[in-house]
């Protein structure tokens, strides 16, 4: 039998299915919209829609952007001769927020599962080949996440990196293992990527 859910209910299932919301939360959100003048709601409406409208991966990076390149990509002020490896678009904005790397970045968008064999082909691992081999490259930071999964898609990296004799440095310790970049404190992850190590 098909459950008929009203509105409300529904606004409360969505916002159940978001990071960090529990039911309480989504059904305190739900309400505060239905309290909210009409012009609220529209525009949280219009700028979810146009999120998934405007975004589009950046054709060199493969980090997010609404413009044909990424903001960093098409910066001449950028040492483009770096390139942060990291796993998701999501963990450029706080290597940005420590102001201590001026280079590109590149989006692998996930990490290698070491449960699950070593599949690598749904990463930007190629693109990310192609692009050292064709640019002037000569550092290679790889800000992969400091857990299992983080560390096993750098080494994995490393070895393919290598014959190409292109420096690689790895963040320095300091984030305690298992962290998530993004949600590094500031300071942290500022010093780590200062003090990164070759690798
Ligand atoms: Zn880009």
């Amino acid at each position: 039998m098909a459950v008929i859910i009203g509105p409300v209910e529904r606004l409360v299932e969505e916002f159940s299915k978001l990071p960090g919301i529990g039911p309480k939360s989504a059904q305190r959100l739900t309400y505060h919209l239905l309290r909210s003048p009409d012009k609220d709601a529209h525009e949280l409406a219009e700028a979810i829609l146009s999120l998934r409208e405007k975004i589009h991966l950046c054709p060199v990076c493969f980090g997010i952007t609404d413009k044909e390149l990424c903001v960093v990509c098409q910066d001449e002020g950028r040492d483009h001769s770096k390139i942060c490896v990291v796993e998701h678009p999501s963990d450029i904005p706080p290597l940005e927020r420590t102001g201590k790397y001026n280079g590109v970045y590149h989006v692998l968008h996930g990490a290698i599962n070491p449960a699950r064999g070593m599949e690598g082909d749904n990463l930007k691992i190629k693109e990310l080949i192609s692009r050292l081999e064709g640019d002037v490259v000569e550092e290679v930071v790889l800000a992969t996440n400091p857990n299992l999964e983080g560390e096993t898609t750098a080494m994995y990296l490393r070895r393919l990196i290598m014959p190409l004799g292109i420096r690689i440095s790895r963040l320095a310790r300091g984030l305690p293992f298992g962290a998530d970049l993004e949600y590094a404190d500031d300071v942290t992850l500022g010093q780590s990527i200062e003090e990164r190590r070759e690798f």
